[in-house]
């Protein structure tokens, strides 16, 4: 039996004013293949828009459905999530998804259950875990001066990372790789129980891990869109499913 691999769903209304070819690459159809391919059996979880009690309560319930969950890319994170009120260069955020993902991501901590987080995952993990972003890289990070928000075609590398020794993604990538880049906020303070496994040259933060042991896994990159010539953009998508056998396997 494949493990069961949740990835939580976009609300297509929502996105529809700003589709053009990036944000149609962040639909979740080429995660869905990369999560086949790799042996692992792909649901997509509906965005709750109910009260917080009860999505809380969804959240918990979801948690029994699946071995691992996928938190994809997508919208600006809410900055009224980690304090903060949204500057003018904040882009498009939908509160709605923030807050259901937020308790996903929570309940599925709790649970043990590994999670892979892609670009504005890695982003809502850490504000679920107690971190902060950067709204915007290029007005508040005055270090960074790689182009993050690429312009050329959404699946080709457009810069490099560099990797923790020691680390799952060095594992994976060995100590540098050529990525995507579709990003203009980044972790800014990293929660509590993270840490940070890959950067940029300029120092934006491109991965992130959890804290003594590899529950969570997460990359600011696109790997759903270089898996195909990319073997350790594929090799993501192996290790959440043998991760995910590993938890099953375990309890
Ligand atoms: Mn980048």
């Amino acid at each position: 039996m494949r493990p069961i691999i949740a990835i939580t769903g976009d609300q297509v209304h929502e996105v529809s004013p700003m589709i053009n070819m990036n944000n149609a690459d962040m639909a979740p159809n080429e995660i869905k293949r990369a999560v086949t391919l790799a042996g692992g059996l792909p649901i997509v979880l509906p965005v709750s828009e109910d009260s917080p009690a009860v999505t809380a309560e969804l959240a918990t319930q979801y948690v029994t459905l699946f071995d691992a969950l996928i938190v994809p890319g997508g919208f600006d994170v809410d900055p009224t999530l980690y304090g903060e009120e949204p500057i003018p260069e904040c882009g498009p955020t939908l509160r709605p998804k923030d807050l259901f993902e937020e308790a996903l991501i929570k309940a599925t901590v709790k649970s043990g259950k590994p999670i892979f987080a892609i670009c504005r995952g890695i982003q809502i993990v850490n504000v679920a875990l107690g971190g902060t972003l950067y709204q915007d890289l290029a007005t508040q990070d005055l270090d960074a001066t790689i182009k993050h928000a690429q312009e050329a075609r959404g699946d080709l590398p457009t810069h490099h990372v560099s990797f923790t020794p020691d680390s799952e993604l060095s594992n994976i990538f060995d100590a540098k790789a050529y990525v995507n880049s579709r990003h203009h906020q980044a972790v800014r303070k990293v929660a509590p129980s993270l840490h940070v496994t890959a950067t940029a040259p300029d120092g934006v933060i491109e991965g992130i891990e959890s804290n003594n042991n590899d529950q969570i896994v997460g990359v600011q990159w696109h790997p759903e869109n270089m898996y195909r010539d990319s073997q350790p953009n594929y090799d993501l998508f192996v290790n959440l499913v043998e991760r995910a056998e590993n938890f099953a396997a375990r309890n």
